[in-house]
């Protein structure tokens, strides 16, 4: 089943809800960043945040997620643009901790303490940069935090990632409840109530859980605003590469030549590997010299 994200609101639009499926996007970032058990989860939380907080941006708008914590897993980076195609690596990909005395994955440890940046370039001369400090480096209880610090905003958040034994993703996904202005004391008891329930979003998921029956669970009249497919998409290209290549100047591009016969670039956002080959490096060589003449 394809991943996707359903937007809705209930309560005369006071309430608002997000809920995602990602299982694909965080197997996919697990099959090219070789990630580790604690890694994946830690990733695939923050992949699916970039996922839930992408409904506050348009089209090619983009959000990046900066978790910045002095664990093992060092930094995680994550961006999402407005059409839902997300991406994001983490600094050390095979850090390898066992699963804690109640059998989960410590991502709180791994993550450690620090920040969360989140910024958000919509286009004009200047992001929208927010920072707040990690609560508890489990991702979602950062994330929420980071909604009430930043952007005033009331969230609840409940993320999850479950890896089969063979390192594998069975199911990720999460859901965002926001309550906007007035809604009344009872339904935001009634609300936090049933959300505590959903501690085991990813174990809902992988009985088959779509976006819809996350909000089902919350026992609440909604209605859906829309739905979106969402991917792990990068935006790079060979041509950004070379132009990063020519960038380093023709003298250092020369040395590359000497060195190595080729230059090989990866991408750390999704893993893949460019090559240039030493015609296409010598190319690049006499375009910059072709610029220094016109
Ligand atoms: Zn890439």
């Amino acid at each position: 089943m394809k991943d996707y994200l359903v937007r809705a609101v209930a309560k005369n639009e006071s309430i608002r809800i997000v809920a995602v499926t990602s299982t694909g996007v965080v197997e996919e970032a697990r099959k090219r960043h070789g990630t580790s058990p604690v890694a994946s989860a830690a990733l695939g939380r923050t992949l699916t945040a970039g996922l839930i907080l992408s409904t506050e941006i348009k089209g090619e708008d983009l959000l990046t997620i900066r978790i910045l914590g002095d664990g093992p897993l060092g930094a995680i980076v994550v961006t999402a643009d407005g059409k839902h195609r997300v991406r994001g690596y983490v600094q050390n990909p095979s850090v390898y901790l066992p699963i804690d005395k109640n059998g989960k994955l410590p991502v709180g440890k791994a993550v450690g303490k620090g920040v969360l940046h989140v910024s958000k370039d919509l286009g004009l001369k200047e992001p929208f940069v927010g920072t707040c400090e990690l609560v508890s480096g489990e991702i979602a209880e950062d994330i929420v935090y980071y909604l009430y610090r930043s952007e005033q905003i009331p969230s609840a958040v409940a993320m999850g990632v479950l890896i089969g034994k063979d390192g594998h993703i069975r199911s990720a996904g999460g859901i965002l409840v926001q309550i906007l202005g007035d809604a009344d004391e009872e339904t935001r008891e009634k609300l936090s109530e049933r959300f505590s329930r959903l501690e085991g979003i990813s174990s809902l998921i992988d009985k088959g859980y779509k976006p819809e029956d996350l909000i089902k669970e919350l026992k609440i009249d909604f209605e859906i605003l829309d739905r979106h497919p969402v991917a792990f998409e990068c935006k790079c290209t060979k041509e950004k590469v070379e132009e990063t290549i020519a960038s380093l100047g023709s003298d250092e591009i020369e040395s590359i030549i000497a060195e190595k016969g080729e230059a090989e670039v990866n991408c750390h956002f999704c893993g893949e590997k460019y090559i240039l080959k030493q015609e296409e490096l010598k190319k690049l060589i006499m375009d910059i010299k072709n610029s220094y003449d016109e």
